[in-house]
């Protein structure tokens, strides 16, 4: 019921910051209106601006704000609500050109003011942001060099639209009016800048940690072990996770997130389940004990202990068996005695992560495990292919509707399961997926 209550919250701060310009215009002395159409263009525009301050401030991390919704859920509002603002600083312009057509010469940056010369650049700025963000992965633009651009473009286009507004001048003529956009929005975006860059990397700097063992686990992967290097470290959830700095400093940005995999009761040990797969998972297994890390979190909601049910369903494929091992390993901690299953989808035996350890488990546990083989050996006697629906229908317990889910496996996978539960009468709100893409 709280954090219904602060999701309703959040929800309300972002309207009204993102209406607060209209709020302001209205204060004191209004100019004269200049028809409909340019008034709809500069609401646009002003709406559009307001919503880019605070793409800044919804992925800053700030956990009073993430939790609850959950930061996955977050980030692709930051996604979606993108597109609304391109599409709304793009129709400020366009509704312009079409109602007075003079208004055209505005692009032609050397004939231009310095106020359309700065719509225009904040424009393109934009744009940049939102094609390189959507098309990333078509274009082969890695994860590293797309970060630092999306930081530096977004801020060029704060920047530059703030002084096109400044520059027009037309509803922030006076001191105060200027105010609102300086002290309220730039207050919120260096806020939110200031947090990420500085004031986080510091709190994570005054709490490292430090690697005290790699473990090779089945399947390339590798469990990376870490304890508080001179304090008592973090709490969460189990399934919950964590961005990971190793190697750099915590200014450098470079992190990468990663769930925890090992039990939420046992303090002061951590550990993350990591599958070699691009630049950085490819040298977890070359890391030393010893080693200074830098663990921003816990984020996240994909945890038994934000969804309270009778029994859980936990259906993994490949590294996303990590979570679901915490969240396993936590219950076997606490002598949970609740009904559990597990469908855990391989491609073949060798690389089915965990396995032995799950299999131990059901001792401990009132776990039923199916295992699913693409690859299976010869004398197989499970399940092999895909999880569909009938392999769903065949394992899900009598009571399906009254139990909670967790998905965590390959995009395809995740929307195949989610799917094949819908089939089966199971609603969307019992179902908990987390997926390992969120850019
Ligand atoms: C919430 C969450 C939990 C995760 N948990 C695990 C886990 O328990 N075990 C595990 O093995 N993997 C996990 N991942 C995936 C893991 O973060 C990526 O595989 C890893 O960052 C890839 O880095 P790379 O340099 O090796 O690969 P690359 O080839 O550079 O990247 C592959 C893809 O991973 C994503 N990625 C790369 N770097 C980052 C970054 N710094 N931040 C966010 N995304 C990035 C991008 O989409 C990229 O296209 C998780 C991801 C998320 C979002």
């Amino acid at each position: 019921m709280r954090r219904a209550l602060y999701g309703v919250f959040w929800i309300l701060i972002f309207l009204l910051l993102t209406l607060s310009p209209f709020f302001v215009m209205m204060v004191g002395a209004v100019r004269p209106g200049r028809g409909f159409w340019t008034e709809l263009s500069v609401s646009l525009g002003f709406a559009g601006l307001a919503m880019m301050g605070l793409q800044f401030l919804l992925t800053a991390r700030y956990r009073g704000m993430t939790s609850p919704y959950g930061i996955d859920v977050v980030y692709h509002f930051h996604r979606q609500i993108s597109l609304v603002i391109i599409f709304m600083v793009l129709a400020h312009p366009l509704i312009l050109f079409i109602d007075r057509p003079n208004t055209i010469e505005y692009l032609n940056i050397f004939t231009a003011s310095w106020a359309a010369r700065f719509g225009v650049f904040g424009l393109l700025s934009l744009a940049f942001v939102i094609f390189a963000s959507l098309f990333r992965k078509q274009f082969r633009i890695t994860y590293e060099p797309w970060r630092i651009s999306h930081g530096i473009m977004g801020t060029l286009a704060i920047i530059f639209t703030r002084a096109h507004l400044v520059s027009v001048g037309y509803y922030a003529d006076t001191a105060a009016k200027q105010m609102v956009w300086v002290v309220l929005h730039g207050g919120i975006w260096v806020g939110a800048l200031l947090f990420v860059r500085v004031i986080k990397p510091l709190m994570m700097l005054r709490r490292p940690y430090k690697v005290d063992q790699v473990r090779p686990e089945k399947g390339n992967v590798y469990s990376l072990v870490l304890k508080p290097d001179g304090h008592k470290g973090m709490e969460f959830k189990p399934g919950q996770f964590v961005w990971l700095t190793i190697w750099n400093s915590p200014f450098s940005m470079k992190e990468h997130p990663f769930s925890f995999s090992s039990s939420a009761m046992v303090d002061g040990r951590y550990e993350l389940a990591i599958k070699e797969l691009g630049d950085f998972t490819s040298k977890v297994k070359t890391i030393k004990p010893g080693t200074k890390a830098y663990l921003d979190g816990p984020y996240g909601v994909f945890s038994m202990d934000y969804h309270h049910s009778p029994g859980y369903v936990f259906l993994a494929g490949g590294i996303g068996i990590g979570p679901i091992m915490s969240m396993l390993r936590t219950a076997k901690d606490r002598r949970d005695k609740r009904p559990l299953v597990l469908i855990y989808g391989s491609k073949n035996l060798d690389e089915l992560t965990f396995h032995e350890e799950i299999d131990r488990l059901k001792g401990d546990l009132n776990l039923r495990v199916v295992y699913v083989l693409e690859d299976p050996p010869e004398g197989w006697e499970g399940e092999t292919g895909y999880v569909t629906p009938e392999l769903l229908a065949r394992h899900l317990p009598e009571n399906r509707l009254d139990l909670e889910y967790f998905i965590c496996g390959p995009e395809p996978m995740i929307d195949a399961v989610e799917n094949g539960l819908v089939r089966l009468g199971i609603s969307l709100e019992q179902t908990q997926a987390e997926r390992f893409n969120l850019v």
